[in-house]
């Protein structure tokens, strides 16, 4: 039986298929930059695509392949390409599937940096971009030039938490020959498989679920066919954004326990989001799982769960969460997601703290704003710590 076929937690656990001579059961760090040719006619041969050799490491490398078509396999995708990063990965696909005069549609909310580079620096080399609401399908519908080459969905969208309809979107993409792209890090392969619904590309920030341990900074492009992964492995390689053997062992180790670790934070997510939405200093909170949640059923349909990650807005606005901030105990005061250990931001008083006051509010990040991201602990220590935490407020 061919590893592919297995069904998703155990391909969690035993990977896509690497074999070594020794039948490791793990698989190694091929820690090295080069490989030897036995001889001249056998590196002609790599160097053809006769032979699937390895060459050079930023080229492939056993160690990063075996992460590769493992997430591959998650994702149900053709292949997998590991980035130094999850920018690594955004700008790898900006690179590869954009031309002079392109025009792209983007999720409003998406990260900040995949709009940051896209409007700073692809906008010097003529590329047009537009922001909006994609959980709206008529505006993506609207937003279509004839110079549109790609659609870059983030779902669910940070920190708004709204959520965009996949199957939709691809079919809007397709009747237009448009290339859908999905950043589907927040979710995970676990809980969300954008190439199910005909996405064309997705990527992930290794650096949250995927490795889990919030050791390692990386990211993965998956496409769904050869044309495209081409490409993008192309271009990966010659932009030398490539991942590193020891790193991919690292992430493998992670990607071993995804499924537990997502399932043990859901189940704290869930009451936690309750606890938050009970509390009488809290305005809102923002989580797919709540019956509040406006995309509630379009969550449940496209996703296997609900997630780990909650919004809320205090109150008390600004000064509220900063005493929140310096009074939690347990989560730690810190940026970034998906890991075991919780994690709690203000972008108010910290990520988002340069931005002038009005132009955040506008971007929805409002002063009493909250971002948390459930790790595994004890829900109990969680609860307690928040509990204290707001009593401060
Ligand atoms: C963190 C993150 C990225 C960027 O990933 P890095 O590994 O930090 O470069 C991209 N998209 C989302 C949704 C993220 O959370």
């Amino acid at each position: 039986m061919a590893k592919k076929d297995l069904r998703f937690n155990t391909l969690l656990v035993h990977g896509a298929g690497f074999k070594d001579q020794y039948y490791s059961a793990n698989v190694p760090i091929y820690q090295t930059s080069t490989f030897a040719f036995e001889n001249a006619d056998y590196g002609a041969k790599c160097f053809s695509g006769e032979i699937d050799g390895y060459i050079y490491t930023r080229l492939g490398n056993p160690t990063i392949s075996a992460l590769e078509n493992t997430v591959a396999a998650l994702e149900g995708g053709y292949g997998g390409i590991a980035t130094s990063s999850g920018m690594g990965a955004v700008t790898t696909i900006y690179m590869a599937l954009l031309e002079k005069g392109a025009h792209i549609i983007s999720t409003d909310a998406v990260y900040g940096p995949s709009r940051g580079v896209m409007e700073e620096h692809f906008s010097r080399f003529g590329v047009e971009s537009t922001y909006i609401d994609t959980s709206d399908i008529n505006k993506i519908k609207s937003s279509i030039r004839k110079n549109t080459k790609l659609l870059f969905i983030e779902t669910p969208a940070n920190p708004t938490m709204s959520i965009t309809d996949l199957e939709k979107c691809f079919e809007i993409a397709k009747e237009n020959n448009i290339i859908m792209v999905v950043d589907n890090t927040f979710s995970s392969p676990y809980l969300q498989n954008p190439i199910k619904y005909g996405t064309d590309v997705v990527f992930h920030s290794m650096t949250k679920f995927l490795n889990g341990h919030a050791d390692v900074v990386g990211g993965i492009i998956v496409a769904k066919e050869k044309v495209i992964y081409d490409k993008l492995r192309v271009m990966m390689i010659n932009m030398g954004c490539n991942f590193d053997p020891h790193q991919s062992y690292l992430v493998l180790r992670g990607i071993k326990t995804l499924a537990i670790r997502i399932e043990r934070a859901q189940e704290n997510a869930i009451k936690i989001a309750q606890y938050l939405e009970n509390h009488p200093k809290i305005e809102w909170v923002k989580y797919p799982g709540l019956k509040s949640h406006p995309q509630y059923e379009l969550a449940k349909k496209q996703m296997r769960g609900f997630g780990t990650m909650i919004s809320f807005e205090l109150k008390g606005g600004y000064e509220a969460g900063k005493i929140l901030m310096n009074n939690v105990k347990v989560a730690l005061l810190a940026v970034s997601l998906g890991g075991v250990e919780t994690l709690i931001q203000h972008p108010a008083s910290m990520t988002h703290s340069k931005i002038p006051k009005e132009s955040r509010i506008k971007a929805g990040i409002t002063d009493g704003l909250v971002r948390y991201s459930v790790g595994i602990e004890d829900v109990n220590d969680l609860i307690e710590d928040l509990d204290q935490a707001l009593s401060k407020i």
